[in-house]
């Protein structure tokens, strides 16, 4: 049997943290077991389904590395066939009409709370000969469940869960106007996708049982359940706008890594031992439901950015400079062809500071800029006359040194000792010429990734004292 899971997203707002979590775990279960991993776009709501909402949810996959082995299926187009199966269900006496009208079900539910019941259908219509049915009124069709027994559940992640059928009233599966329920037309799209494992929040629980009813009714075998926790802001409520970035694609826009964010979800209520770090393909070896806990998990924005940074330093340095060069545009910078060839002689240095890649196209944007720089308050503060002047006798050592990291490094000892200064007390003015910050790599490194030339430019600039008027550094 081909294991086959599906993501199964109503396309009625974000594609969030937590819709991307149950994404990645029926991917990896999928690839696990060598199956298939498909994706179903619930958008039988059509009031509030847009096709923006689909676009977000198929980029967000696509970038999360998350793309399905198959085109979308679309609910809203199977709708004939969950109309045939629920026709099916009356053919077969599961299912019956029900000409209650909206007040009446209204005072069923009032009359329910009043006596203190949990307000349910009273089953009127499950017996009523339909020769009483009122003139005109359209029927809506409901599950003929059964009322003795439960429905025990043997789910991969909570365990054994039961629910006496008596709880549960008979469902609607087609209202009035025709159309099919969403809870009926999922089990359907299910049996029809051969779906062997469904795995979705826990939210979902409840509907699982009734589902489980319409698959008795047709006969049909039922895929095994995994209901998995809900995942939780820093302060235990349930993750929402305040919480920050909840959109995926806001994550790409906060300068996060697709590796850094999977990898994070998948050790967000998903244990391996100690460990942390784990590539795609450590993490299809690895997952399973059972390293699933049953709480709920609280998003850790320090410890995602923790983790990102250990993914940039891993990653390829062409990529990156690829990912800081959109930003800086985005930004409104020029990159030349000379910038981005400082930007890759210097991405080792630079990554290995940066946390984000927000972070990094921050800390790289002095490549893309020229004289007169815009300075950090910080770093104007460390340029005063006495480090200009000092940077003024560097520049002639400079012009004679060989313009490796190597020799640059030797030379700049060389001249703090004949100054009398401590390296760091050159390197901290000349720095901040050199890039209008206080932070760059190694400042061997970044003369060397500039160049002669350019260092030398940047230099007299800051000894000149000229400074862009525009000292807002890159957001
Ligand atoms: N469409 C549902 C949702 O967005 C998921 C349904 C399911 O996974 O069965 O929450």
């Amino acid at each position: 049997m081909t294991i086959r899971t599906r993501f199964a997203p109503s396309p009625t707002g974000l594609l969030h943290i937590g819709g991307a979590r149950t994404a990645l775990f029926n991917f990896l279960f999928a690839r696990h077991f060598g199956g298939e991993f498909l994706l179903r776009i619930e958008d039988t709501d059509r009031a509030r389904s847009t096709q923006e909402a689909v676009q977000v949810i198929l980029d967000g996959l696509d970038w999360l590395g998350l793309s399905p082995d198959a085109p979308p299926v679309y609910q809203t187009r199977n709708e004939a066939r969950h109309v045939e199966v629920a026709l099916q269900l009356l053919a077969e006496g599961k299912a019956y009409k029900c000409y209650c009208s909206p007040a009446e079900l209204q005072e069923m539910r009032e009359r329910a709370v009043q006596e203190k019941r949990a307000p349910r259908y009273d089953g009127t219509w499950r017996d009523r000969d339909p020769a009483e049915a009122p003139v005109g009124v359209k029927p809506a069709l409901r599950l003929k469940a059964p009322r003795d027994g439960e429905v025990v559940l043997a789910d991969l992640v909570q365990g054994e869960v039961r629910v006496k059928n008596a709880e549960m009233d008979d469902m609607i599966i087609l209202r009035s106007d025709g159309t099919p329920t969403y809870l009926h037309a999922v089990v359907v799209d299910d049996h029809d996708m051969a779906i062997t494992h469904v795995i979705r929040g826990d939210d979902h629980l409840t509907n699982t049982f009734r589902q489980i009813q319409i698959y008795d009714a047709m006969g049909w075998d039922k895929p095994q359940f995994g209901h998995i926790p809900l995942i939780h802001g820093a302060d235990g409520a349930k993750l929402s706008k305040r919480h920050g970035a909840v959109s995926i694609l806001e994550f790409r826009e906060q300068g996060f890594l697709p590796e850094a964010l999977c990898n994070y979800l998948l050790r967000l209520g998903w244990g391996h031992g100690d460990a942390e770090f784990l590539s795609r393909e450590e993490q299809v070896q690895l997952f399973t439901l059972e390293g699933v806990g049953r709480a709920a998990s609280r998003m850790d924005y320090a410890k995602l950015t923790h983790l990102n940074g250990m993914w940039l330093r891993q990653a390829d340095d062409a990529r990156l400079v690829q990912d800081v060069v959109q930003r800086l545009v985005a930004a409104g910078l020029t990159v030349s062809t000379v910038a981005m060839t400082r930007l890759a002689a210097l991405m080792p240095g630079l990554k290995e500071r940066a946390k984000t890649l927000t972070e990094l196209s921050q800390a790289a944007a002095f490549l893309a800029r020229s004289v007169p720089l815009p300075f950090e308050p910080k770093a104007l503060a460390l340029l005063t006359d006495d480090a200009k002047a000092m940077l003024g006798r560097l520049v002639p050592v400079l012009a004679a040194t060989d313009f490796s990291a190597a020799a640059l490094d030797t030379a700049l000892r060389a001249f703090a000792e004949v100054e009398g200064r401590k390296l760091g007390q050159v390197a901290q003015p000349l720095r901040a010429a050199l890039t209008g910050s206080t932070m760059s790599p190694g400042i061997d490194a970044t003369l060397a990734g500039l160049g002669r030339e350019e260092a030398a430019i940047r230099l007299c600039a800051a000894i000149n004292g000229e400074v862009a008027a525009d000292t807002n550094q890159l957001q």
